[in-house]
């Protein structure tokens, strides 16, 4: 489909989040995007997408042509704990509506967000796009895991049954500006920024839950934005695919902290409080499908992503969700 003035029309669900935000941002100095392509960012405002006609009406609004799907119910270890039901069934439900509403506007294609959180707890690594549904996954998170592994297993059912172009992707940890900053809900980096800007306001120690020992990957939002917005226009298979750094660009813990707190120009004590137990040592994602489609693509380092996270939090500091 085509908008009056012959742009494909994006929409983008959860455009309003962390990733959304990174879309926006790269859309902004992108020709392709300029030229040729007309986004619209969704918030829960404009619909409530567990409601299909509430869905329906979005789409019925702006006929899209393609559509990247991120809005999804998502919160801490603790949340995911106490409300699987709710995890499972309000994710169920926004990502059925907006599958079936892709199928019925005959939408181009249709590029999903997962999670590497949906793999195997007991697995061997690094762990690959064919090992999803290989054993349960962690049982804290089951309800969210369980809805997110239904979107992988309909993007091949959608494309078998009806020819539909839908795909999915699955982002390792995210971090950039416009993140939710909240000390006890948050993922790690926001969290150490959060908590490194007030120990550096009290003169306190900047104190970091565990050993620091635990290593992960953290893709930048922008750089995930360009991935996916390449996945949108160019990765034609149902299968998923790893938007991730690669096993060398893994960082510990302890000296992300201490990436954090050179950003924040933090003067005081980096402190590993090793009474509090460490999570996984490691859930390292192979990033080698990625590899062999752009092996071009240049991450954001680390050191970089942080210095523009840590300044956008401290310029937005009584805005920023928290
Ligand atoms: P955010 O929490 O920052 O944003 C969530 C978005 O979803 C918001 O725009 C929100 O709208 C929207 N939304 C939530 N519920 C509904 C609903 N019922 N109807 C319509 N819209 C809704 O998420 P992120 O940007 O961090 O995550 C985007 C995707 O990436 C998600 O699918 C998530 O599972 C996945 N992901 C995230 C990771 C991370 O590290 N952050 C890691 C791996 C995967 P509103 O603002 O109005 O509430």
């Amino acid at each position: 489909d085509m908008s009056k003035n012959n742009k494909k029309v994006v929409l983008i669900t959860g455009g309003t989040g962390l990733v959304g935000k990174g879309i926006e941002d790269f859309i902004s100095s992108d020709p392709i995007a300029q030229e040729s392509e007309s986004y619209v960012f969704l918030s829960s405002k404009d619909g409530d997408l567990r409601d299909k006609a509430q869905t329906y009406a979005v789409f019925e609004k702006h006929r899209p042509a393609c559509v990247v799907h991120l809005a999804a119910l998502v919160g801490g270890l603790f949340r995911n704990m106490a409300q699987k039901v709710e995890f499972y069934r309000e994710n169920m439900l926004i990502n059925d509506n907006v599958m079936e509403a892709c199928k019925d506007f005959k939408v181009e294609k249709l590029v999903s967000c997962l999670s590497t959180c949906i793999f195997p707890d007991k697995t061997t690594y690094p762990i690959d796009e064919t090992m999803i549904h290989n054993g349960p996954p962690h049982a804290s998170n089951e309800g969210y895991a369980y809805a997110k592994r239904m979107v992988d297993v309909m993007s091949r059912c959608y494309k078998e049954e009806y020819g539909c172009n839908f795909t999915s992707i699955i982002p390792t940890n995210i971090y950039g500006p416009h993140d939710n900053f909240n000390i006890q809900d948050g993922h790690v980096i926001p969290g150490l920024v959060h908590k490194c800007y007030l120990a550096e306001q009290a003169g306190t120690d900047f104190t970091i839950w565990g050993s620091g020992k635990p290593l992960r990957q953290f893709i930048y939002s922008r750089d995930l934005a360009e991935l996916i917005i390449w996945t949108m226009r160019e990765y034609h298979s149902a299968d998923p695919l790893i938007l991730s750094v690669g096993e060398e660009d893994e960082v510990s813990i302890g000296t992300l902290a201490e990436t954090v707190a050179k950003a924040m120009e933090f003067k005081g004590n980096v402190v590993f409080d090793t009474s509090k137990a460490d999570g996984q040592y490691k859930k390292t994602a192979s990033n080698l499908k990625l590899r062999s489609l752009r092996p071009d693509f240049r991450f954001t380092s680390i050191e970089e992503g942080v210095e523009k996270t840590c300044a956008w939090f401290k310029e937005n500091y009584a805005t920023a969700r928290k």
